[in-house]
């Protein structure tokens, strides 16, 4: 299945991923890692993709599309593919069904933005060892501090509400008029995600017609 993922930041879009990876035993292709490869073995593309950075521009849709079409030709993704962040908006979209790379299917995930609000201002990490907490659903036994080794946890500053409620925004303006673009092509399809993984599990497999 060649399946594009799409959902708000929050959403447990990459928890997803990773599952239906391993159920469907594809692989989870990120466009970060997938330039940042391009680039590292300097393909032609690559070498165009690097050009552009080092210059301090952005890459346009097209050096990016072209990037993607040579990372899903890799035998790797023969049996099919899920694409994690990209496309990113309407322009890009557009731009993979020109560039011939077929789409079985569009998931979006979706929760609303006070869900996502709520669970990503209460998530905390420890500042020494990393480990992540939850002051809602994940506590630690003192609060504050860290079981395994003490140390003070802290909030990440991408979990702040304001900084939550602008990725949110930029999700909603740039990439979420994606979903009308491929519902017109009848590839969308949605999932509620919920608090609970499970319940967001069985609606992804509901969605995409797999066995719950
Ligand atoms: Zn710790």
């Amino acid at each position: 299945m060649n399946l594009v993922l799409m959902g708000p930041p929050g959403a447990g879009k990459g928890t997803q991923g990773e599952i239906l990876s391993k159920r469907l035993d594809i692989n989870t292709i990120s466009t970060g890692v997938m330039l940042r490869t391009a680039i590292k073995e300097q393909s032609e593309i690559g070498k165009i993709a690097e050009k552009y950075i080092n210059d301090g521009k952005l890459v346009p849709d097209d050096v990016i599309v072209s990037i993607v079409k040579e990372r899903l030709q890799k035998p790797d993704c023969a049996k099919g593919f899920i694409l994690d962040g990209f496309p990113r908006t309407t322009a890009q979209a557009e731009a993979l069904t020109e560039s011939g790379v077929k789409i079985d299917k569009v998931l979006s995930l979706e929760v609303a933005d006070e869900a996502i609000i709520e669970r990503l201002s209460s998530r905390r990490e420890c500042s020494k060892c990393g480990a992540p907490y939850n002051i809602i659903s994940n506590k630690p036994e003192t609060e504050g501090i860290c079981d395994k080794c003490k140390g003070e946890l802290i909030q990440r500053a991408d979990d702040v509400p304001e900084t939550i409620k602008n990725r949110l925004n930029v999700y909603h303006e740039q990439t979420e008029p994606i979903k009308a673009y491929y519902e017109k092509l009848g590839l969308l399809v949605t999932a509620k995600g919920e608090d609970k993984l499970e319940d967001t599990t069985s609606n992804v497999a509901k969605a995409l017609g797999l066995e719950v």
